[in-house]
């Protein structure tokens, strides 16, 4: 089969202090993500979807929060070396779907340009990157605004 498939999750939690980037998009709010890197949630599930697909593990294999190295890295560039490798690998994102659960903010003002960040780095257009927000009805830690989760799914095509 020339098609792979691979999801992804992730979570941080919500502190004050902190900016709320999701998918390389930085969003005004009182509270944002804590992380080693740029807690970029979003970002961090399609990784993990991408790498998932070719059975190549997860973030914290390449990138682990205990490596200096990564402190407050930008995760679209982290992106950008898992898009390396994949390519390398002879594979290619055909496209990628994503829902991020977060209470707070209103995230649909930020998804347009989410999809365009997004896209600019993997090298895809903006509509081969679905992205969806919702609630949680106020269920959970991220319905109490605890955290702020995303999820994603990445179809990888073999490179011709
Ligand atoms: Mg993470």
């Amino acid at each position: 089969m020339n098609i792979r498939i691979g999801n992804g999750y992730d979570i941080h939690r919500l502190v004050s202090g902190r900016p709320l980037i999701l998918g390389g998009v930085q969003i005004s709010h009182e509270l944002g993500l804590l992380g080693h890197s740029d807690a970029d949630v979003l970002t961090h599930a399609i990784m993990d979807a991408m790498l998932g697909a070719l059975s190549l593990g997860d973030i914290g294999h390449y990138f682990p929060p205990t490596d200096p190295k990564w402190a407050g890295a930008d995760s679209l560039m982290l992106l950008s070396q898992v898009d390396q490798l994949i390519r390398e690998k002879g594979w290619r994102v055909s496209n990628i779907d994503s829902v991020i659960v977060a209470e707070r903010p209103k995230l649909k003002p930020h998804i347009s340009a989410m999809r365009d960040r997004l896209a600019a780095v993997l090298e895809l257009k903006p509509d081969q990157i679905g992205i969806k927000a919702t609630t949680n009805e106020k269920l959970g830690p991220e319905g109490r605004e605890e955290g702020i989760c995303a999820y994603s799914v990445a179809l990888l095509v073999a490179a011709d």
